[in-house]
């Protein structure tokens, strides 16, 4: 097994998200909790039946509550510490599935302070900037305004710090230490910080008066910030938030996840249309040395990062995705035409996103909510 890190901070190397269940100690997306959501919603999305999202926490206990009534809210998030990458957008379309489906508010929280806190290079302004330019991004999506609360740490900080402090007061350092791996080093503020992030988990119980279970749908990275939160939640007389966790979209160098350290193997939605083909047509394929040996031998989907961005967003039917794979194999489609088609679909996609995430910016105010206006 090659050597693999996921912190909240930092993900390196190729991901065994297998070991990392066992090491979170998540559960597994298995068999049984797809045949549930098949009868509650009628149908697998294609992020559950890919195993996109594959792993999580007290997943039936929240469908126990809402088969029994109970209507749970959604609590989601971002680092804005830079603009979005396409991969941050799979687990937000995926939250806007279950907003859809489930008739569900959602929470969205913008860590403009722990980003600020976490790196060097970037000021408060930057940070506050980012979270605006991300929000946009979510607005695209098509999230209901009237059930959707988007909101950065720095302008709702009266309300988060007032739960945050409450939480904060159950953590020793050396829990802190123990999960995060915190050294003399780490400014006091990120030693702080999960605080913050747990508090949106229990805001919509103190806003209701009353214990309102939570969803959490996240990239696996952020676990360790959710362990501490269902830890302090019988604490202060609160449900422990259910989570739900997605894998990380690959770069298009291959191997790792899309960073924002390589803007080259990474498509921003705001990249030019033509930057962004430049990028696939530059990715990382599973092609051989010569078209000759690719039609003789085939290529390797397996470690191809074009394929990988048809798996995980641009072929949503599963038919043509093994059609592909199976061209592919065969040598009867050349990496050439793959890498065209792929540049196609993102072109058209961000096209799409782009015009909508104008239109965004008028529509700010119906979905923000901050201490400060
Ligand atoms: Fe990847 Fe497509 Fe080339 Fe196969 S043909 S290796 S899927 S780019």
């Amino acid at each position: 097994n090659e050597e693999f890190k996921v912190t909240p901070w930092d993900v390196t190397g190729k991901v065994d998200y297998a070991k990392l269940i066992e090491e979170f100690g998540t559960e597994p997306i298995d068999e049984g909790i797809l045949t549930r959501w098949k009868r509650i919603t009628g149908s697998i999305p294609m992020a559950l039946q890919r195993k996109i999202f594959f792993s999580h926490r007290d997943l039936n206990w929240i469908l126990d509550r809402y088969e029994q009534g109970e209507k749970f809210v959604l609590y989601t998030g971002r680092g804005p510490s830079g603009h979005t990458h396409i991969g941050h957008l799979m687990p937000w379309m995926f939250t806007k599935y279950l907003q859809d489906t489930f008739d569900a508010p959602l929470y969205f929280q913008m860590t403009d302070d722990e980003k600020f806190l976490y790196k060097d290079s970037l000021s408060l302004k930057e940070a506050m900037a980012f979270s605006y330019e991300n929000a946009l991004d979510v607005i695209a999506l098509g999230f209901d305004p009237k059930k959707t609360y988007i909101f950065s740490d720095l302008e709702y900080n009266k309300t988060l710090y007032r739960i945050a402090v409450q939480v904060a007061k159950r953590i020793t350092f050396s829990t802190a230490k123990a999960v995060f791996g915190f050294d003399s080093s780490t400014n006091i503020g990120l030693i702080f910080f999960t605080s913050m992030q747990s508090a949106p988990a229990f805001l919509p119980s103190v806003q209701a008066g009353k214990n309102v279970p939570v969803l959490i749908p996240h990239a696996i990275d952020q676990d360790p910030h959710f362990r501490v939160t269902r830890d302090v939640a019988p604490k202060l007389g609160y449900y422990k938030p259910a989570a739900i966790h997605c894998t990380f979209l690959p770069s298009l160098a291959g191997s790792d996840k899309m960073s924002a350290s390589r803007p080259e193997t990474t498509i921003y939605t705001t990249d030019d249309v033509k930057v962004a083909r430049k990028k696939i047509l530059g990715a990382f394929t599973g092609g051989r040395v010569s078209v000759e040996e690719q039609k003789k031998l085939g290529g390797v989907p397996g470690v191809c990062a074009v394929f990988q961005y048809y798996y995980y967003l641009f072929e949503e039917d599963g038919a043509k995705l093994k059609e592909r794979e199976r061209k592919c194999m065969s040598g009867e489609i050349m990496c050439g035409e793959c890498k065209l088609d792929l540049a196609d679909r993102v072109a058209s996609f961000l096209e799409r996103h782009q015009e909508k995430r104008e239109k965004a910016g008028d529509r700010i105010k119906d979905f923000v909510v901050s201490d400060y206006s």
